[in-house]
């Protein structure tokens, strides 16, 4: 998706006097518009003033996005709403995202951190060899925003890269990586499907040298201390030199997003399937939540698919280190219909933030891949949710379910159910259904749910193949039968013969070719061929020579299928 860029206006903090041709006067309170993106270091931007119409230089630290003073209020307690609006209108809301302006708000951000550090004393304990373990000591009333400086960042960020440097054990060789197929672009990058040490790997590519390279490499950093079967694991960095890599596992089977939306889905995704997807997101997750990790933009986009319908959450290294000038600096997107009120409005990510963004993921789960608040644009959602709005149950959703999607949407953060408590509701649902359905597994036990359901659905598919075997075996036996009589006809028919021969051959090949066709076991070609030679002894009737002539083309034919059954069913 593209993401239109919407001008943001700043306001005067102070009356400033011009004191030379190329500056620009305005007074407290005016609105300015900024006309070149200015860069990090630039003290004087280029504005025009939208109360006079006039242009020129204005000082950096005397200005500030519109909406910012009173984003500082309710930073201080103050009602939501205000910060809503702040967000929705003032910033850059563009279909489903909040777009946080990169460039224009360096200086700003950094005028107001300079003055908030003089009445804060309480900062972030921070660690700077050990980068990736700040401890967060953060609440509500003192946004992150207002606790690194831009030289903290800097300092932050080559740490960060340095500290991967240390990190041997992940580090892999470059020259053992080689890049296939292109999966996608992704926020930093290319990826690619690659070739790791004979193993099929994904690889998230950074281009450059630049502040997402800390992001990026964030991004590896937790998940190296997370390992759970339904988190994307990884399996080595690239981070010596540029460009960077991040290895994981490769997923096979794309986004659980472009999945939910395939034609076919409605029919091969049943309510157990749907409830197995969720229960694995809901478990992933719950590793998330022990490990005090926030992941931030969980969706469907962001679950991908593997065999046998498992799930393995990825992105989760966005759950990033609380660390919001970051956010307002790379111009970060703000996925609205995911993120719960509190998010949106105090940027008071938890990990019950993510459970109101699991509340929408079971939604699209059950929608097979909806865009959720089908008719609201993404700017009124949060009124409406404010009002106590919530999405009804889709169409077919078991109430039990619904519930629990509902359980999600808690307004109070801390009435929402934790992901621990969510895996087992889920289960109960998926142990409730199969009572309905007449299932012998009502009271199975209960802790390892998710093997369970794996084996059940490995099962499903083992099954599947099992069948196919079957029919390839019986399939192969035939062609040999069909090879012998066809033979046989060849070399020894006559005018006596013949009629019993073919009449006897006839109903063997009928059933190959059904039975070929049905399993789909063969190629469309030998199967067209094959087709064809049994037409052609069917049409020579008794005709001897021309029974002849179609027996040896059928007894080459069947030859060749042998072959190929054969192919198929080595190992
Ligand atoms: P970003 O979060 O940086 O935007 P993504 O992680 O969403 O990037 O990756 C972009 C696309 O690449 C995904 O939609 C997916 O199709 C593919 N992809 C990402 N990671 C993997 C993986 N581990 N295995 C297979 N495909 C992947």
């Amino acid at each position: 998706m593209s993401i239109r860029r919407k001008q943001v206006v700043y306001v005067g903090l102070d009356d400033y006097n011009a004191l030379n041709k190329s500056e620009l006067s305005f007074s407290k309170g005016d609105r300015l518009k900024i006309l070149k993106p200015p860069k990090d270091d630039d003290k004087w931007w280029s504005a025009q003033n939208l109360n006079t119409k006039k242009k020129g230089y204005v000082p950096a630290d005397l200005i500030a996005i519109e909406g910012a003073l009173e984003l500082n209020d309710w930073c201080h307690g103050a009602i939501s709403r205000n910060g809503a609006q702040y967000l929705l209108k003032e910033h850059n809301v563009d279909g489903m995202y909040l777009v946080r302006e990169s460039q224009s708000q360096p200086g700003q951000v950094r005028a107001r951190l300079l003055r908030e550090r003089h009445t804060h004393t309480h900062t972030h304990t921070h660690t700077h060899t050990h980068t990736h373990t700040h401890t967060h000591t953060h609440t509500h009333t003192i946004p992150p925003t207002h606790t690194h400086t831009p030289h903290d960042r800097q300092a932050h960020a080559k740490t960060i890269v340095v500290g991967m440097d240390l990190d041997k054990k992940w580090e892999l060789k470059r020259d053992d990586i080689k890049l296939m197929d292109m999966l996608g672009g992704g926020n930093y990058g290319e990826v690619f499907k690659a070739k790791f040490n004979k193993q099929i790997v994904a690889v998230k590519t950074i281009k450059e040298e630049s502040m997402e390279t800390v992001e990026f490499m964030k991004e590896a950093h937790v998940m190296k201390k997370l390992r759970h079967p339904n988190l994307v694991k990884l399996i080595g960095v690239c981070s010596l030199s540029l460009p960077m890599y991040i290895v994981q596992e490769y997923v096979p089977h794309g986004d659980l997003l472009s999945f939910l939306r395939r034609p076919n889905a409605r029919s091969t995704i049943d309510e157990t399937a749907q409830l197995y997807m969720s229960f694995q997101i809901a478990d992933g997750m719950s590793c998330l939540e022990a490990q005090n990790t926030i992941h931030r933009d969980l969706a469907a986009r962001n679950c991908l698919v593997g065999d046998n319908l498992v799930i393995k959450i990825a992105d989760f290294g966005m759950g990033r280190v609380v660390d919001d000038l970051y956010t307002a600096r790379t111009g970060t997107k703000m996925p609205i219909k995911w993120t719960s009120p509190e998010a949106l409005c105090y940027d008071a990510f938890s990990t019950k933030s993510d459970v109101w963004s699991f509340g929408v993921v079971l939604w699209e789960i059950s929608t097979f891949g909806d865009v959720p608040y089908p008719d609201m644009e993404a700017r009124d959602v949060i009124h409406k949710l404010e009002e106590g709005y919530r999405m009804p149950a889709p169409r077919g959703c078991p109430a039990g379910l619904y519930d629990v999607m509902s359980d999600c949407w808690h307004m109070n953060a801390k009435e929402r159910p934790t992901f621990e408590q969510l895996k087992l509701r889920l289960e109960e649902l998926h142990n409730a259904q199969k009572g309905e359905d007449g299932g012998d597994g009502l009271h199975e036990a209960a802790p390892a749910a998710n093997t369970v359901w794996r084996e059940q659905f490995e099962s499903k598919d083992k099954k599947k193949d099992e069948a196919k075997k079957q029919k390839t075996e019986e399939a192969l036996d035939l062609t040999k039968q069909v090879f012998s009589g066809a033979q046989h006809i060849y070399r020894y028919a006559n005018e006596q013969t013949v009629a019993q021969l073919v009449s006897d051959l006839n109903p063997l090949c009928q059933r190959l070719v059904a039975l070929l066709k049905a399993a789909k076991i063969l190629d469309k070609s030998q199967l067209k061929a094959l087709a064809s030679a049994v037409k052609d002894l069917a049409k020579a009737k008794t005709k001897l020579e021309k029974v002849k002539t179609a027996c040896e083309k059928l007894r080459d034919v069947a030859r060749t299928v042998n072959r190929s059954l054969k192919k198929s069913l080595a190992p």
